[in-house]
């Protein structure tokens, strides 16, 4: 049986983290396991620093920063393997797909925003892939480099694209399974894939969890693990709350509603397609591999706490018709085509008479989508707000959440959830 791997990018920060790694993999000798990596650290960010210099018109500025992260992978991997010993095709192959993207970058913009930002932000997940592969072969870990975007295949919606999955699913049992008959690890890309025009798209940020689960699903895999660098899921945000609970047992459903409501510890599309065919995901501590870390499985509701989320970036948008008419279903359908067409997230839909309030991810869409509604409906709207979540809420817990934030501007509440609306810094 095949297990799937995921490390992220707080994982494989740098050489110590990509060595804990190999040390985590040479503790599963006798299995077949399928590591996902996303970006090194940080590095997805810097490189949409490199698409916007790029749509800007800024060439030079684009190939500087994106010449800096080149040289912050060159530099782990001198740390990894000594500055004498890095391997020449490590180096090559680095300087191989770089290149691609400096031709990307050379050639000018061609399409919109997102299809550039996915032809250029792959390559996070390319260097941390060939950094981790070329590592741990040299740890004699029997290992295949496998470029995802060979067996991962999506339509055109680019930086959210969709699976297409009878397609998928064929490329990755043959090529993956040939593979793994001469290896017994394979490395590879989470977050990136391509579309039939052999045109890379992604799958949103933050991604890589969903690859994971993708690829686990395609290769009925045993199991997949997600490597984080906290001690499983919590019920609250450690930073915040320093008495959180490390969860140890949920089930897939409350796993899905706790990533829904904005949980960031795993990627909210990640637990459908394990779920589909009851593979066990197990969140695991990198940093310290013996705590049992949390497992999702099928089984009964399991969360007895209560569970806080706190989304931030969130805008309150209120929609109402200029000519005093009531909200009714067409309304609602013709303001929900634009969310969807915008590719906006809505995360809390209040409907009242004459106006609709959606509460929505911020996003640089959001203009668009102001101008394209301003047409026939009077919009205003609320920035820098926080979605607070309560999943198992108390009538203690609530009120403590009310008086801490007094300055709410929207509420709701079913049997299960309690949520808010709030300005960010009461
Ligand atoms: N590197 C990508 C990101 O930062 C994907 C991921 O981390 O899962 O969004
Ligand atoms: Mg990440």
């Amino acid at each position: 049986m095949i297990k799937i791997f995921k490390f992220g990018g707080a994982s494989i920060q740098d050489a110590q983290h990509i060595q804990k790694v190999a040390t985590i993999l040479e503790a599963t000798a006798t299995e077949k396991v399928v590591v996902v990596v996303s970006a090194i650290a940080k590095t997805t960010n810097a490189l949409e620093k490199v698409v916007d210099a790029h749509l800007e018109g800024n060439t030079d500025e684009a190939m500087q920063l994106l010449t800096t992260i080149h040289g912050q992978h060159i530099g782990i991997a001198e740390q990894l393997f000594s500055p004498e010993s890095v391997p020449v095709a490590l180096l090559q192959d680095m300087e191989m797909y770089v290149g691609e993207v400096e031709w990307t970058l050379q050639d000018g913009v061609k399409k919109d925003y997102d299809y550039e930002y996915d032809q250029i932000i792959a390559i996070g997940e390319i260097l941390a892939s060939l950094l981790v592969s070329y590592y741990i072969s040299y740890k004699k870990i029997n290992t295949k480099w496998l470029d995802v975007r060979d067996v991962l295949k999506t339509d055109f919606t680019y930086r959210k694209a969709k699976v297409n999955w009878e397609w998928t699913s064929k490329e990755v049992t043959t090529r993956v399974t040939a593979l793994l008959a001469n290896a017994s690890c394979i490395v590879t890309q989470g977050f990136i894939a391509s579309n039939d025009e052999n045109c890379t798209t992604t799958l949103g940020r933050e991604g890589s969890d969903y690859t994971s689960s993708i690829l686990g699903y395609c290769l009925d895999a045993a199991s997949v693990t997600i490597w984080k660098d906290v001690p499983g899921v919590l019920n609250a945000d450690p930073k915040k709350y320093p008495n959180a609970l490390v969860i140890p047992q949920l089930s897939y459903q409350e796993a899905m509603e706790l990533t829904y409501y904005g949980a960031t510890v795993i990627h909210p599309k990640t637990l459908q397609p394990i779920y589909n065919k009851n593979i066990p995901l197990y969140v695991k501590c990198f940093l310290d591999t013996s705590l049992p870390g949390t497992i999702i499985a099928d089984t009964l509701p399991h969360l007895t706490h209560s569970a806080y989320i706190e989304k931030n970036k969130q805008i309150l948008l209120s929609i109402a018709p200029k000519d005093f008419s009531f909200i009714v279903e067409d309304n609602i359908s013709a303001i929900f085509h634009y969310l969807h067409q915008y590719k906006i997230n809505v995360n809390i839909v209040e409907n009242s008479a004459l106006k609709c309030a959606v509460c929505i991810d911020d996003t640089r869409n959001l203009s668009a989508l102001l101008h394209t509604l301003s047409s026939k409906y009077k919009v205003w709207y609320n920035e820098n707000l926080m979605l607070y979540t309560i999943y198992n809420y108390t009538e203690e817990s609530v009120q403590d959440i009310l008086q801490k934030h007094p300055k709410t501007l929207l509420r709701q509440q079913n049997r299960k959830v309690f949520q808010l609306v709030t300005v960010t810094n009461p």
